[in-house]
């Protein structure tokens, strides 16, 4: 079951800015541009995307509140893909976790707490969350993975020729969602448990 874990009306947003994305013509991989402006229109924010230096590498994104709404901050040392999961988590506080009251910005859900002051796993593993729903859409993540052994075998699609039948068509779905292999496989254990890659190897 997706987006378990957090209230109805922050999935409700969550689904309004999907619904907004793919009605502005937004695709797969999923268009992060296009994908903040709907975000914008939706929480009537502005936001912000800047890249920088982190010292760290683990230290992938910041939220930062600005004047009417936020800058997201990515590792520039992060790949492509990664600085797309870090702006999916970083929408996720925006949605789910950022206290509005603290920050002057619009009101709304004053009751939560900025995990910018306050961090807490379990808000960052639901952050996680809706960044993997937000660029893996679970229809057709569903549906990827019930025609998993449809995927057609084309071992010269990437440079690591010598890949498994299942290493390839998880490259394959990891490209498609425009996110690393670890997260899609994060993911897949987090929506649907670890059998269920066990399963898919064995195919
Ligand atoms: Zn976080």
């Amino acid at each position: 079951m997706f987006l378990q874990n957090i209230d109805a009306e922050t999935r409700q947003q969550i689904d309004n800015l999907l619904a907004l994305y793919q009605k502005s013509g937004g695709g797969l991989p999923v268009d992060i541009e296009l994908l903040i402006a709907s975000l914008c229109k939706v929480i009537d924010v502005d936001i912000e995307l800047h890249e920088r230096f982190f010292c760290l590498r683990n230290n992938r994104g910041l939220l930062m509140p600005i004047e009417n709404g936020f800058s997201i901050e990515v590792n520039r040392l992060d790949t492509f893909a990664e600085r797309r999961v870090t702006i999916g988590h970083e929408i996720g506080h925006i949605l789910y976790s950022f206290d509005y009251d603290l920050y002057e910005i619009p009101q709304q859900k004053p009751e939560r707490k900025s995990t910018t002051i306050f961090p807490n796993k379990t808000v960052e593993r639901i952050c996680d969350e809706i960044a993997g729903y937000i660029l893996c859409p679970p229809d057709l993540l569903t549906d990827f993975l019930e025609h998993f052994d449809e995927i057609l075998y084309q071992p010269d699609l990437f440079a690591e020729k010598q890949q498994t039948v299942f290493l390839f068509r998880m490259n394959f779905m990891a490209k498609k969602f425009g996110i690393p292999l670890t997260q899609l496989y994060r993911y897949i254990i987090l929506q649907f448990g670890k059998e269920k890659l066990i399963r898919l190897i064995k195919k």
